[in-house]
């Protein structure tokens, strides 16, 4: 028995790293899966469809059932497609995972309109085309279904040299939280993973000169199993975060803060003289 038996998953951007590794892991979890990738570099140049189609005969060749999809995530029309098809192959969708990305890495004085538009593009637009078009089938369904996006440690935190990423990946976060509201009468589960792993998009960074195997996708990928399962029914609106073996959660919290009588307004000195009691925790 596998934890997605019986069901069609799309999985984007599963032509290599963290996505192969997603791809894989449910089609040996008994899912049907398609895998989308428009295999560009790792800044989006450029396409190529080897790597979505290497994946689908991976699956295939482990006994699985796979079909490749070469749309961009970034078009409407593309993602129109993406869930097109899974219909067309097995005539429905039950789990998307939004995982495609790409980096064009500035500082932020220097990122010019182009740099934040690309990236925004693929990770923020994509992840609410795909997420759009595929709610809209599992409610032409009937309702249920599982959407598992991919924020990241520098949209929830922030880091630098990344505005436009962290812009995106912060967009992603606020995207999940909403959609996990509104589709909840439809029983479709909107989460999202946080994960740290050595790709092609982060193997220069020095971390991972040294972290040899012990951050990959395959210590990722059963984190966006676990959201796209239905060990997970109960749970809308996370931020499951997974680097090795580590296992935690990104929450934004809001203080206890301070109040003044109601009505009341704060002056600004007041808010300096109060401030460590209106942001702890
Ligand atoms: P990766 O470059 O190996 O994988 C990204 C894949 O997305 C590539 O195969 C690429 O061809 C595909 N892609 C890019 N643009 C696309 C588009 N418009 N349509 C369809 N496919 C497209 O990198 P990865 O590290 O496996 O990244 C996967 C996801 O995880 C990304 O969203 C990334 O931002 C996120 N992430 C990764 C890390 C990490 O440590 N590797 C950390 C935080 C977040």
């Amino acid at each position: 028995m596998g934890l997605l038996d019986g069901k069609v998953a799309i999985i984007t951007g599963a032509g290599g790293g963290i996505g192969r590794a997603e791809a894989l892991l449910f089609a040996r979890e008994g899912a049907r899966v398609v895998v989308n990738d428009v295999g560009g570099a790792r800044d989006g140049v450029g396409s190529d469809d080897a790597p979505a189609r290497k994946v689908v005969e991976e699956i295939r060749a482990a006994g699985g059932e796979a079909v490749a999809s070469f749309d961009s995530v970034a078009s409407p029309e593309g993602a129109v497609r993406i869930v097109g098809a899974a219909v067309e192959a097995f005539g429905r969708v039950d789990v998307l995972v939004n995982n495609a990305g790409i980096l064009r890495d500035k500082t932020l004085l220097k990122t010019d309109v182009a740099l934040w538009d690309a990236v925004v593009d693929v990770h923020l637009k994509g992840t609410f085309l795909c997420t759009q078009a595929a709610a809209r089938q599992m409610v032409s369904q009937g309702g249920g279904g599982r959407i598992v996006n991919t924020t990241s440690v520098s949209g929830m935190l922030g880091n630098f040299g990344q505005s436009n990423y962290a812009a995106a990946k912060a967009g992603i976060y606020g995207l999940t939280r909403t959609a996990a509201i509104e589709l909840q009468k439809q029983r479709i589960t909107v989460n999202a993973i946080a994960p740290i792993a050595k790709t092609r998009m982060t193997e220069d960074l020095p971390m991972f000169q040294s972290a040899g195997d012990t951050m990959t996708p395959e210590h990722v990928a059963p984190a966006a199993l676990f959201l796209g399962s239905d060990l997970c029914a109960d749970r809308t609106g996370h931020v499951l975060a997974v680097a090795g073996s580590q296992m935690y959660a990104y929450k934004v919290v809001q203080t206890h803060g301070k109040f003044k009588d109601e009505g009341a307004v704060w002056t600004a000195q007041e808010i300096a003289e109060n401030w460590d009691a209106i942001i702890k925790v």
